[in-house]
């Protein structure tokens, strides 16, 4: 099946990637998710290795490969088993620099996106507001024209990389009386006066910083506007897609991960004189479980293919997060079910792999959003079309 979607290239570059991460992350995982702090210099390793360029153009220095690329990439770091790891680099790449690609001026290319595929910059996305995130027209925060300025007021939470991040793509209204229709797009430098943030504690996701932020009459140039004054809830909408995309995908990974993990702790395992993969009740949850996440990763890449192809693909990749998220939590508990009371234990994968999971159905959009904006398009007859 993976042959529809992977070449020869594809193959070698999940091979380098694994290598890769095998020698030089997973040695810092356990640091990493203790401190809650990735070091800076695996975000220029992995710049110079082009990671961050795959999916960005040549002139920028990137890549421009086709979006499996991006599928195993997203694939392989969920099998590092840092769910936290793994965010703030996606978060990075295809959160903040897909608003610096599709929306940014040449001159915010030049120096926000550049340095971002090198690793000498790291990013987030600033949409979720402390009063209220699933309903994105809400938001309170406000960019004000003044004279050769914007001033921005208001507040941000739960960024993934707010805390450590050089740079900010932030959404702001620039119209209030317009609700949804007065939302833009700007990109702020971490140190600009009147920025501050506070990093929060949770629950899995350890290894990434998620931030708290605060602009308190930040003035920033006209030209860090990005894209058309306004047109920010489309911008975010239509991004929306990857997003939930490379969401599903995620959890297709780490369920595969659990999967092989517990099938192998299975095999040696041993209780009433046999190892428990020859219990036919485990055997028949584990079979249910393989066929539900084969499953959505057969829908995953399908979904990807089309993306791929500039199909504007909303409500399959809406369904692909539902989806894929549901099944990986279900995956997850019955995996860490199978180790017994070593699935409680740290020193074994499942505890974190449960911790971290438990973020899928509720990140960049929560379950019920998605059922929400499914059932409006094949009720309602509701039909999504991109900003651009
Ligand atoms: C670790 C972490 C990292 C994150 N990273 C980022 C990031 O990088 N950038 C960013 O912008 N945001 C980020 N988020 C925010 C995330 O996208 C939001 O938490 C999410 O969209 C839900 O918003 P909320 O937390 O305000 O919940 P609320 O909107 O307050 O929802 C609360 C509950 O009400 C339900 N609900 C709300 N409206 C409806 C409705 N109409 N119908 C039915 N049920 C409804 C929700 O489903 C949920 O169960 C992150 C969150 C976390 C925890």
């Amino acid at each position: 099946m993976e042959s529809i979607y992977f070449n020869e290239e594809h193959h070698l570059f999940r091979e380098s990637l694994r290598d890769f991460l095998k020698k030089e992350v997973v040695p810092h995982i356990e640091k990493w998710e203790k401190t809650g702090t990735i070091e800076r210099f695996i975000w220029e390793k992995f710049g110079e290795m082009g990671f961050f360029g795959i999916a960005y153009p040549e002139k920028y220095g990137g890549m421009d490969l086709d979006l499996f690329y991006t599928v195993i990439l997203l694939e392989e770091l969920q099998k590092v088993n840092s769910g936290g790891f793994a965010a703030a680099i996606w978060a990075h790449a295809y959160l903040a620099m897909t608003h610096l690609n599709k929306e940014g001026s040449h001159e915010i290319k030049e120096r926000y996106l550049t340095p971002s595929i090198t690793g000498e910059k790291i990013g987030c996305l600033c949409i979720t507001e402390p009063f209220g995130g699933s309903d994105v027209a809400g938001m309170r925060t406000t960019a004000v024209k003044k004279g050769d300025k914007y001033v921005i007021n208001g507040s941000k939470t739960f960024i993934t990389n707010g805390v450590y991040s050089d740079y900010l793509v932030i959404a702001a209204k620039t119209s209030p009386e317009l609700g949804n229709k007065g939302i833009s797009i700007f990109v702020l430098d971490r140190d600009m006066p009147g920025i501050s943030a506070t990093k929060l504690d949770k629950l899995g996701w350890r290894a990434s910083d998620t931030g708290e932020i605060a602009f308190d009459n930040v003035e920033i140039p006209l030209e860090n506007l990005m894209g058309e004054e306004n047109m920010g809830f489309p911008y975010i909408m239509q991004h929306f897609a990857l997003e939930r995309l490379i969401m599903g995908i995620n959890a297709h990974a780490r369920s595969e991960f659990a999967i092989e993990y517990t099938l192998q702790y299975m095999s040696e395992r041993e209780a009433f004189g046999r190892t428990i993969d020859k219990f036919q009740a485990l055997r028949h949850t584990m079979a249910d479980l393989a066929t539900e996440v084969e499953i959505c990763k057969t829908f995953n890449y399908t979904v990807a293919y089309r993306l791929n192809q500039k199909e504007y693909v909303v409500k399959e990749a809406t369904m692909s997060k539902l989806q894929s998220t549901k099944v990986a939590d279900n995956v997850i508990y019955q995996c860490l079910q199978m180790l017994g009371g070593y699935g409680y234990i740290e020193e074994y994968p499942l505890a974190r792999l449960l911790r971290d999971s438990r973020l899928g159905p509720i990140g960049g959009g929560t379950s019920e959003i998605l059922r929400e904006i499914i059932a409006k398009m094949i009720i309602d007859g509701k039909d999504y079309k991109p900003a651009t």
